[in-house]
């Protein structure tokens, strides 16, 4: 699943062919994506500029003079560009066409979207209720300290909330609270203050340091396949259940947590 440095990559790979360019026509072969596109949405910006491109968790969102292209990639969407003589491959669900650069969807589980948002973006109902940007000020120890208090979630569901904070997937909130030695069962209010430091610490760390791996890979990723190599990092835990934890020697436990992969360190995790 794209998690929020495979959005953050494909922003920084697609920007320099497509921002401040004019699109020249729109090819939509699927509409029926998580929810419908928009029936005008080629009327809609069809010889019109682009003019920025943003990231809000998950949502990449396309500034035009008269509203944005709001696009979600789901379980299974990439983003890539391709020259305009490029044959479409099956899933290959939308074009926007830059004249001889062509920006194409592919999503064979087809649970992104393409929408139009009029007005303040920010205030869209799939935006509105977001928590703050791991990578932002706005995210820090006093706030996840303050947010937790009472809260007798699971302190690895409590990161993952999108309302929380965005863009912990998984694999990043596996990590970060092995490297903040945080057992992922622990009750979010049971935090201590210290916790949270190094907590919030460890996410912007894993999250930053997969956006730049993930950028190392950019070529490739613009060029080709579609696929960065964030799964290419040095994970401690994830993926690695019944190993050794790299720092007692222990046996990694792993576990199942509303249904997804959890590992952890049952001595040096508390
Ligand atoms: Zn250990």
């Amino acid at each position: 699943m794209p998690e929020l440095p495979e959005v953050e990559t494909t922003l920084r790979g697609i920007a320099p062919h497509t921002l401040n360019r004019r699109i020249s026509s729109v090819v939509i072969r699927q509409p029926q994506l998580r929810w419908e596109i928009p029936p005008n949405f080629a009327e809609l910006v069809n010889k019109k500029e682009l003019l920025g491109i943003t990231r809000r968790g998950k949502y990449l969102l396309f500034e035009f003079v008269h509203g944005h292209a709001l696009i979600h990639l789901g379980m299974s969407g990439s983003l890539r560009i391709v020259d305009s003589i490029t044959p479409p491959n099956p899933h290959d669900h939308f074009d926007w066409v830059f004249d001889t650069v062509v920006l194409r969807y592919h999503d064979p589980r087809r649970f992104g979207c393409l929408l139009w948002v009029e007005g303040e973006p920010h205030e869209h109902k799939l935006l509105a209720a977001l928590g703050p940007e791991p990578l932002t000020e706005e995210f820090n120890a006093d706030y996840l300290y303050k947010r937790s208090r009472n809260r007798s979630q699971a302190i690895k569901q409590f990161i993952m909330d999108s309302h929380v904070v965005v863009g912990v997937g998984n694999i990043y909130a596996n990590e970060s609270l092995f490297m903040s030695r945080i057992k992922p069962i622990r009750k979010a209010g049971a935090l201590t203050r210290k916790n949270c430091e190094d907590l919030v610490r460890n996410i912007k760390f894993v999250l930053a340091r997969s956006i730049e791996q993930g950028g190392t890979t950019l070529r490739d990723f613009v060029g080709g396949d579609g696929k960065p190599g964030y799964f290419k990092q040095q994970l401690l835990v994830y993926g690695r259940g019944g190993e050794a934890c790299s720092e007692c020697g222990k046996t990694l436990k792993e576990v199942r947590m509303m249904d997804r992969t959890t590992v952890y360190c049952v001595d040096c995790q508390k």
